[in-house]
C-alpha cells in the first residue's frame, strides 16, 4: 500500500497539457510530464483496495473495463510513491511491452473501474504509466535484451501494428526466429499511418522498432502478403503465421453527393498528411489540405477527433464535428452506467479542446444525421443537409435511429471527413488462404486460443476482434504469441 489515507490527503492532479492555441501550431506531441515528487503523491492515492478492478480487462457492457493487459497498477503506483522507479519499470514491463503507446494513446479503462472513483476521483494512472516509461528511456535503462537462445522454429508474423509487434516481441523472446511483414513503407500499423503525430510522435515508435531489430526481429517493409508476396509461400516456408493485418476497411457512406469533391474518408486524409510529413515535413505537398476550407467531420469517435486536430493544423477556416450519439451527462448514471464500467461522461478529447480554444466553444454537433451533400456546377462540396436524430427501439428490440420532424438544417462546408467507423478487414488475403470469418467479417479465431481453420495460421488484433483500441491489440498479440509457443514447443516460456 502506498499510504492507507492517500486517497483522503490528497486530490486527483492531471499534467497540464500544451496551450491548445498554441500547440496547433505544430505537429509536436501536446502531453507534458509531472514532476517526480507530484506523480509520488498521485500514487499515494492509490488505496490498495484489495480487490482492484483497474488491472482486470474485461468486456463489459459494450466497453472496456479494467486494463487489458492486466497491468500491475497498485504494485507500480506503490514503487513510484517509494521513488523506486527502476522497479516500477520492470514491474510494467512484465504486462505490457509498449507502455510508451498505450501511456499515450489509451483511452484509460482502468482509471474507470478504479476504487477510488467510487467516491472520489480515480488515480491518475495513464499519467503514472507514461511517466515510469519515459523515465526508463530517459535513464538509459530500455536496452535491447535478445534471447539466451534461439530454438529454431521460424515465425512469420503479418501487420506491424501493436498486435503484430507485441506478438513478435515475445515470440522473439521465447527464441524464435520471427520475420515481420509489412505493406506499408513504415513499421508500426496504426500507430505510424493513423494516429497523429501530436498524440503519438513517430519517433516514439521507431524508438521501439529500433530495440525489437536490435533484439533479433526481422522487419520486412513494402511486403504485401497476398500481394506481392504470396499468402501460400508464408505457410510452407514458416513453422507458424501468426495474422495480424488490422480491421481498416472504411465503412462506405453511399448518400447523394458522397462522390463530390471535398468529400474524403479519413484514413485517406489523415494518412495522406502524416506520411508526407514523415518524408519531407510536408514540403511535398502530397496530401488533403483543409487550409482555409470549412470542415465538417462526420463521425464522433477518435478517428474523427484525429481529423478534427489535423484540419485545425492545417489551418481550416471552420471546423465542426458530427456525431449520431446524444451528448453525454456531466457525471456518470449510476444506474445505468454504474463504475466499474467505462464512464459514458461529457468531456473534451484533445481536439475538441484545442477546437473550443481557437473558436470558443466544443466542435461537436450531437444526435446529428447527415442526409446529402450538395456540390456547386464544377461538382464541389458546398454544403451538407442534415437532419436530428432520436434514438428509439424497434418492434424487435433493436436500437434505431428516427430522423425528428422540422429539424432539418443546412451547413456551409468545402471539405467533409468520412470517419463513421470500420467494416472488419480487408478480405483479400483471408480468402487466399481460405480462412472462415465471424458476422462481422473478422477472421474466426477464438479470443484464448487465435488458432484458425487452417494449420499453422493464427489471427489476432483488429484483424480477429474488429476495430478497437491498442491496448487490446497488444493483449491480442501476447496471448497469440503464448499459443504459438505452445504450438511450436509443447509448452510455453511465456507468462
Ligand atoms: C485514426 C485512428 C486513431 C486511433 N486512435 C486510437 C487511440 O487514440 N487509442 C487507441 O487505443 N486506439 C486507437 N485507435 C485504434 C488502434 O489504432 C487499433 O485498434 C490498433 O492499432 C490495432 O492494432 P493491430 O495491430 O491489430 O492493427 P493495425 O494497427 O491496423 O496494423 C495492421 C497492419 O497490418 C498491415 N497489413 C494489413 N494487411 C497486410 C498484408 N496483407 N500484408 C502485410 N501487411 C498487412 C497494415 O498495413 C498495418 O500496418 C485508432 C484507430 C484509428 C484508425
Ligand atoms: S494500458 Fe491503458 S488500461 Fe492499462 S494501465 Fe495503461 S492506461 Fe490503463
Amino acid at each position: 500500500m502506498s499510504t492507507p489515507t492517500g486517497f483522503m490527503e490528497f486530490s486527483r492532479q492531471l499534467p497540464i497539457d500544451r496551450d491548445p492555441s498554441e500547440r496547433i501550431k505544430d505537429w509536436e506531441e501536446f502531453h507534458k510530464h509531472m514532476s517526480d515528487e507530484e506523480l509520488r503523491t498521485q500514487g499515494a492515492r492509490c488505496m490498495d483496495c484489495g480487490t482492484p478492478y483497474c488491472h482486470t480487462g474485461v468486456d463489459m457492457a459494450g466497453g472496456t473495463s479494467g486494463c487489458p493487459v492486466n497491468n500491475l497498477i497498485p504494485e507500480w503506483n506503490n514503487l513510484i510513491y517509494r521513488g523506486l522507479w527502476r522497479e516500477a519499470l520492470d514491474r510494467l514491463h512484465k504486462t505490457n511491452n509498449f507502455p510508451e503507446f498505450t501511456g499515450r494513446v489509451c483511452p484509460a479503462p482502468c482509471e474507470g473501474s478504479c476504487t477510488v472513483g467510487l467516491i472520489g476521483q480515480p488515480v491518475t494512472i495513464k499519467t503514472i504509466e507514461q511517466a515510469i516509461i519515459d523515465k526508463g528511456f530517459e535513464e538509459g535503462w530500455v536496452v535491447p535484451k535478445p534471447p539466451e537462445r534461439r530454438t529454431g522454429k521460424r515465425v512469420a508474423v503479418v501487420g506491424s501494428g501493436p498486435a503484430g509487434l507485441a506478438a513478435a516481441a515475445q515470440l522473439n523472446k521465447a527464441g524464435h526466429n520471427v520475420t515481420v511483414y509489412e505493406r506499408a513503407d513504415r513499421i508500426g500499423g496504426l500507430l505510424t499511418y493513423g494516429i497523429p503525430a501530436m498524440k503519438l510522435d513517430k519517433g516514439v515508435v521507431q524508438r521501439r522498432v529500433d530495440i525489437l531489430e536490435a533484439e533479433g526481429i526481422e522487419f520486412v517493409t513494402n511486403a504485401e502478403i497476398g500481394g506481392n508476396i504470396p499468402a501460400q509461400q508464408l505457410v510452407d516456408e514458416y513453422d507458424a503465421v501468426v495474422l495480424c493485418g488490422g480491421a481498416t476497411k472504411p465503412r462506405e457512406f453511399n448518400i447523394e453527393g458522397s462522390d463530390l469533391k471535398g468529400v474524403h474518408y479519413a484514413m485517406t486524409y489523415l494518412n495522406g498528411t502524416i506520411k508526407s510529413f514523415l518524408d519531407s515535413g510536408l514540403e511535398d505537398g502530397n496530401y488533403i489540405s483543409a487550409k482555409d476550407k470549412d470542415v465538417i467531420v462526420i463521425g464522433g469517435g477518435d478517428t474523427g477527433s484525429d481529423c478534427v486536430a489535423t484540419s485545425l493544423r492545417h489551418g481550416c477556416n471552420s471546423i465542426t464535428q458530427f456525431g449520431t450519439h446524444e451528448k453525454a451527462p456531466l457525471e456518470r448514471d449510476s444506474l445505468g452506467n454504474p463504475w466499474p464500467q467505462f464512464p459514458n461522461v461529457y468531456t473534451l478529447d484533445y481536439a475538441q479542446e484545442e477546437a473550443k480554444a481557437i473558436y470558443g466553444q466544443d466542435p461537436r454537433e450531437f444526435s446529428i444525421m447527415t442526409t446529402k451533400f450538395v456540390g456547386d456546377e464544377s461538382g464541389q462540396l458546398q454544403e451538407l443537409h442534415t437532419v436530428q436524430i432520436q434514438r428509439m427501439i424497434d418492434d424487435t428490440g433493436r436500437k434505431v435511429y428516427q430522423p425528428v420532424p422540422g429539424t432539418e438544417r443546412v451547413f456551409k462546408a468545402q471539405m467533409a471527413l468520412i470517419a463513421i467507423g470500420f467494416d472488419g478487414p480487408e478480405q483479400t488475403l483471408i480468402q487466399k488462404l481460405g480462412l472462415e470469418t465471424d458476422r462481422r467479417s473478422n477472421v474466426e479465431a477464438h479470443k484464448g486460443r487465435y488458432t484458425t481453420n487452417v494449420d499453422k495460421v493464427f489471427a489476432a488484433g483488429d484483424m480477429r476482434r474488429g476495430q478497437s483500441l491498442v491496448v487490446w491489440a497488444i493483449n491480442e498479440g501476447r496471448e497469440a504469441a503464448r499459443e504459438v509457443d505452445k504450438y511450436l514447443m509443447g509448452s510455453t516460456v511465456l507468462v
